[in-house]
């Protein structure tokens, strides 16, 4: 027999998911139980940039907080860069949640008392960070979304898009690995909504994995990857076609 010619190096380890799910269920209680969540299989690569799309009702905010471990699922198991969240304690998650995952939804969330410096270094709140280090990164986060002149200004001084964008600002200045959008453009203008959704594209572009929930076909069809909900299944998980003639 010969031996098979070996490869100089050893192949790279493949590389850990951002999120994998499996059989996740979600109930609520009640008699009899409320099942919103049937057993979702769903792995996201890091880097990848995905829409959830499916109507009103689907189960898209359920399957979201619970991507984002802001909720726990009723059964199946939901890893996060390969550790198994049901193994963490609450603590343990939101420190999680702090360091490595943003969060931007529909309503914005932002603090009217507050500048949209002082709003966007909430993000750094639980971090550690010193109060010095959080502004100057906030001011980084907010010229990155292209808001460098609206430093000063109250979410009521902004427009839809403008706060949208420093919600985006916010939920990036702890550099997260997945950033997760709720309907980010359900209150916007479509001018002010295109823009977001490049500034997340872009966002992905620089490495972050993304993923959007929609109630939107049109927006879904312009993402790489769609997921589509329905009545809390998973409908098709579809891929766009590789683009022709890139790469070798
Ligand atoms: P979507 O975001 O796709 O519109 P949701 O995930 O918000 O859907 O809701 C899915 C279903 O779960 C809806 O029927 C909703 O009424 C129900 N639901 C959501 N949260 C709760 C809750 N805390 N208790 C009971 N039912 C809930
Ligand atoms: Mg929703």
């Amino acid at each position: 027999m010969t031996s098979p010619t070996r490869p100089n190096t050893a192949p790279a380890p493949a590389p850990v998911p951002v999120l994998e799910l499996s059989g996740i269920v979600k109930e609520y209680p009640g008699t009899p139980a409320l099942r919103i969540l049937h057993g979702i299989d769903l792995t996201v690569e890091a880097g990848e940039l995905l829409a959830v799309v499916g109507p009103s009702g689907s189960g898209k905010s359920t399957l979201l907080a619970l991507l984002g471990s802001l909720d726990r699922p009723t059964a199946g198991r939901l890893r996060f860069e390969g550790r198994d969240l049901a193994a963490l304690t609450d603590p343990d998650l939101a420190a999680l949640r702090a360091h490595r995952i943003g969060f931007v939804f529909q309503q914005f969330f932002l603090l009217s008392g507050l500048t949209t410096v002082e709003n966007v270094a909430t993000g750094l709140l639980y971090s550690g960070a010193p109060v010095s280090e959080r502004r100057a990164r906030a001011v980084e986060a907010l010229r990155s979304v292209g808001l460098g002149h609206r430093l000063e200004h109250r979410p009521d001084q902004l427009s839809g898009g403008e706060k949208q964008r420093v919600a985006i600002a916010r939920a990036l200045i702890g550099r997260p690995a997945l950033l997760l959008a709720d309907e980010p453009t359900g209150a916007l203008d479509s001018v002010s909504g295109t823009a977001v959704v490049e500034l997340l594209r872009a966002l992905n572009a620089d490495g972050t994995t993304v993923v959007v929930i929609t109630h939107d076909r049109e927006l879904a069809a312009s993402f790489p990857r769609r997921v589509a909900l329905q009545d809390g299944h998973v409908e098709s998980d579809e891929r766009l076609p590789q683009p022709t003639g890139a790469g070798r």
